[in-house]
C-alpha cells in the first residue's frame, strides 16, 4: 500500500496494538494510512467515508493520545478519506517512478537532509558507557573535518548510534544553514546505488554525493560481503575526503571485524576514530528514563522509573519501549502506576531472571557484606548510626529492586510498613543530592544483581 512512511505512525501503532484487542486492531487501525507529517500535524487516510465516520466516533481519542506519547507533542489528527491510497500495487509503483521523478528535478530537495529533529544533543544523555563517543561526536560537530574524518561509531543495537550520528548532523544543520548534509542507512544508499545503476544515471548518483559537505551513513555494516558496492563507497568516500568533507559512520562491529571488507576499506575506516557506545550502567539508565519522562510530560515517581532501569538492561530501545508503554497506560487511563502495574503492563519485556531471584535476603546479605555487618544487625533492633543507616539503605533497595509490597518487606525486616516508607523515602531524598551515596546505592546494586545471578547459576 502507499502512504507514507512515518516513524510516528508506525510507533503509534504499535502503541496501540498493545492496547487493542488484535481483531479491533486489525480491523479499525491497521486499515488506516498515514498521508502527510509536519511538525505538528498528521493526517491519516481511509478507504471510504464508513471508516472515517466510525474511527471519529470511538477511535480517534485513543489514537490521538497515542500519538501524544510517542511523538512527545501535540499533534493535529485529521482523518479524510482517500481511496487512491487504496488502489492497486501497480498502480502505486506508477505513482511513486512519477513524483521520483519530479523530486529529481528539483535540484534542492535531493539534499533534504532526513534528519530525526528529536536526535540530538540535547536529548542524549551521557554516561560512562557512552562518554568518549559524545566527545568525539561533539568534537566533528564542532568543527567538522578536522577532528576526525570519518568518524566510526559502532556498538550493539538500541544503544544510540543513530542518534548520536543525527545529532551531529542536526548540531551543523542549526549553525551552518546552507550546509549540505545528507543522513541516509546505508541499505538506502545502496538501492538507491543500484536504482541508478538499471536507470543509467550513475553519474549523477555520483554527483549528488560527491557534492555534500558532511556524510551521514547509518549501519554500514551492510555492506560486509558486497564487493561490487564497497567500490563505488570507497570512491565516493576519497572524494569527500580529498574535499575535507566529513563523514559519520555506524556500525554494529568495528571495521576490522566485518570480515567481508574490502583492506583498504577497513583501513580508511579506520583512519579517523573508531570509537564505541557500550552498555549504559544502572545509573545512566535512570537518567534516560527520567529525561524521556520529562519530555512525555509524565508524572511518575522517581523510584518507579529506577526500578524499570534495574529491570531493563538490555539496551536503550527495550528501555524506552517499556517506557512509552506506561505511558500509554497512565494517559488512557489516567491511573497511577506501582511496581505491580509495571510488572503486570511489562511482563514479556522485564528482564526474567532478575524477577526470579532478586529478593530481599539477598539484598540483606550483600549489604551487610558491604558494611561489614551481620545479618542480624539489619534485622534486629540497634539504633547506632553504623548500623541503622546501612539497614535503611537495604530497605530502600528492597523497594526498589523488587517488586515485594511496604508491608511484605517490613516483614522481613522485623518493622511495620511505615517504618520502610519512611527509609526508602529518606535514602531517596539524600540521595537526590549526595553523589557519594548514589555510588554507593549504584554499587550496591551491581553486587546485589552479581550475587544473585550467581547463585542462580
Ligand atoms: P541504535 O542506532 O544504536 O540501534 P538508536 O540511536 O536508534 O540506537 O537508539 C534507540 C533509542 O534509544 C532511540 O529512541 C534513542 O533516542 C534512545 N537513546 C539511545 N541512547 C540514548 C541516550 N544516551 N540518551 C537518550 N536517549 C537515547
Ligand atoms: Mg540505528
Amino acid at each position: 500500500m502507499g502512504g507514507l512512511n512515518s516513524i510516528i505512525w508506525k510507533d503509534a501503532c504499535s502503541q496501540l496494538k498493545g492496547i487493542l484487542s488484535g481483531d479491533i486492531y486489525e480491523r479499525w487501525i491497521a486499515v488506516i494510512q498515514c498521508v502527510g507529517e509536519s511538525e505538528d500535524r498528521l493526517t491519516l487516510a481511509v478507504a471510504n467515508d464508513f471508516y472515517k465516520i466510525w474511527l471519529e466516533e470511538n477511535y480517534l481519542p485513543i489514537i490521538r493520545k497515542a500519538v501524544l506519547v510517542v511523538s512527545g507533542r501535540e499533534m493535529n489528527i485529521s482523518l479524510s478519506v482517500d481511496s487512491s491510497c487504496f488502489e492497486s500495487v501497480e498502480q502505486e509503483l506508477e505513482e511513486e517512478k512519477k513524483s521520483v521523478l519530479s523530486i529529481s528535478s528539483i535540484p534542492r530537495k535531493s539534499f533534504s537532509h532526513n534528519l530525526n529533529p528529536n536526535y540530538t544533543f540535547d536529548s542524549f544523555v551521557v554516561g560512562a558507557s557512552n562518554q568518549f563517543a559524545h566527545a568525539a561526536a561533539l568534537a566533528a560537530a564542532n568543527s567538522p573535518s578536522r577532528t576526525y574524518n570519518p568518524l566510526f561509531i559502532y556498538g550493539g543495537v538500541g544503544l544510540g548510534k543513530t542518534h548520536l550520528m543525527q545529532s551531529i548532523g542536526n548540531y551543523v544543520a542549526s549553525k551552518k544553514q546552507k550546509a549540505r548534509i545528507c543522513y541516509t542507512t546505508c541499505e538506502a544508499f545502496t538501492n538507491e546505488y543500484i536504482d541508478a545503476i538499471q536507470n543509467n544515471n550513475v553519474s549523477a548518483f555520483r554527483k549528488k554525493y560527491r557534492k555534500i559537505d558532511m556524510l551521514l551513513i547509518d549501519d554500514i555494516q551492510f555492506l560486509d560481503g558486497k564487493a561490487g558496492l564497497q567500490e563505488e563507497f570507497f570512491h565516493t568516500f576519497n572524494a569527500l575526503f580529498e574535499n575535507h568533507k566529513q563523514v559519520i559512520l555506524t556500525s554494529d562491529r568495528t571495521p576490522s571485524e566485518m570480515a567481508g571488507l574490502a583492506p583498504r576499506l577497513v583501513s580508511r575506516f579506520e583512519w579517523g576514530l573508531v570509537t564505541e557506545l557500550g552498555k549504559p550502567d544502572a545509573e545512566t539508565r535512570s537518567a534516560i528514563l527520567r529525561k524521556k519522562a520529562e519530555q512525555l510530560n509524565m508524572n511518575i515517581e522517581y523510584t518507579l522509573l529506577d526500578y524499570l532501569a534495574e529491570r531493563v538492561s538490555s539496551n536503550i530501545r527495550s528501555l524506552e519501549g517499556a517506557l512509552i508503554r506506561v505511558a500509554t497506560f497512565m494517559s488512557l487511563t489516567n491511573q497511577q502506576v506501582n511496581v505491580q502495574k509495571i510488572d503486570e503492563l511489562l511482563h514479556d519485556l522485564l528482564d526474567k531472571e532478575s524477577k526470579a531471584i532478586i529478593n530481599v535476603e539477598a539484598i540483606q546479605r550483600t549489604v551487610a557484606e558491604h558494611f561489614d555487618l551481620r545479618m542480624s544487625d539489619l534485622t534486629g533492633n540497634k539504633r547506632s548510626k553504623n548500623i541503622a543507616w546501612p539497614r535503611q539503605i537495604a530497605m530502600h533497595l528492597s523497594r526498589t529492586m523488587t517488586s515485594y509490597s511496604f508491608p511484605a518487606i517490613g516483614e522481613a525486616f522485623n518493622r511495620n510498613h511505615a517504618t520502610i516508607l519512611y527509609a526508602h523515602d529518606q535514602v531517596s531524598n539524600r540521595a537526590k543530592e549526595d553523589r557519594g551515596l548514589q555510588q554507593t546505592i549504584s554499587i550496591l546494586k551491581d553486587k546485589v544483581t552479581k550475587n544473585c545471578a550467581k547463585a542462580a547459576q
